[in-house]
């Protein structure tokens, strides 16, 4: 059987579409959100699905450490739970900032501090962090969302040069707007019409979480020796 491929956020959007995606490659899953339904609901083969929180460090490792004593070492963790509050620093309510920097960027280095070491000790493994276009360039009513995001890009280029040396690929896909649930928790419905108005400018936006899953997994499944350090991957429509 293949190695374990550990994803959070795998209740929607990349993470099921990874799950998928992976799971048909034949490699067993430990899948990780806070609604098990929508994992447990895709059935997949090899797969071991909990409610796990990734803010939460000690359910998150407990649920590593089970899912590897039935399929062995992680060899590829993607970190890509997360959440988008839209907003600007004026007018939003600093509850939906801290929820945003806890879930994407500790929620992300929780993942990585659990898996490094075993990483580093024998001397392989991948992680894959979910940054996103908002974590290289700006974006209106993206600030906290944007902090959170280059927050990433940040601690995975300091990751890849710590794990580097050990033969540990860190890599960041940065996206650029694919239709998931995404958008669906922001609270005002203003930034929202706002946000689907610049949609239908850029044009239908064709590309799907399919499509990103799919890159995700050529980029693993490169040799060990390859590091497809960071990934820009949009619709060809969107132009910013
Ligand atoms: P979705 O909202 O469809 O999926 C987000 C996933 O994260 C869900 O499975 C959700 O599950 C999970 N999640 C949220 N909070 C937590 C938490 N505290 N603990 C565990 N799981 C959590 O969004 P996408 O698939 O679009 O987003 C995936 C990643 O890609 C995110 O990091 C996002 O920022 C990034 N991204 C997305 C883009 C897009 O346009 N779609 C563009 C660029 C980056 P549950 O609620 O069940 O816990």
């Amino acid at each position: 059987m293949k190695k374990l491929v550990v994803i959070t956020g795998a209740s929607s959007g990349f993470g099921m579409a990874m799950a998928k995606e992976f799971s048909d490659s034949g490699y067993p899953l430990l899948l990780l959100a806070r609604r098990l339904d929508k994992m447990e609901a895709m059935n997949l083969p090899n797969t071991i699905c909990k409610s796990v929180d990734v803010t939460d460090f000690d359910s998150f490792k407990k649920a590593i450490e089970e899912a590897s004593t039935v399929y062995g070492e992680v060899d590829l963790l993607v970190n890509n739970a997360g959440v988008m509050l839209l907003g600007n620093i004026e007018n939003q309510d600093p509850k939906e900032w801290k929820k945003m920097l806890d879930i994407n960027v500790l929620g992300v280095m929780n993942g990585m501090k659990i898996v490094m070491d075993d990483m580093k000790k024998r001397q392989g493994g991948t992680i894959v962090n979910l940054s996103s276009i908002a974590g290289i360039q700006p974006f209106e009513n993206h600030a906290a969302y944007c902090a959170s995001k280059y927050g990433v890009t940040g601690l995975t280029s300091v990751a890849r040069q710590e794990m580097s040396k050990h033969n540990v690929r860190v890599l960041s896909i940065n996206p650029g707007a694919v239709n998931t649930e995404l958008l669906s928790h922001t609270t005002s419905q203003d930034i929202i019409n706002g946000y689907n108005e610049w949609k239908d400018s850029v044009g239908a936006i064709n590309i799907t979480a399919t499509d990103v899953a799919k890159t995700i997994k050529f980029a693993y499944e490169l040799p060990q020796y390859v590091s497809l350090r960071e990934i820009v991957i949009s619709d060809t429509k969107q132009d910013a």
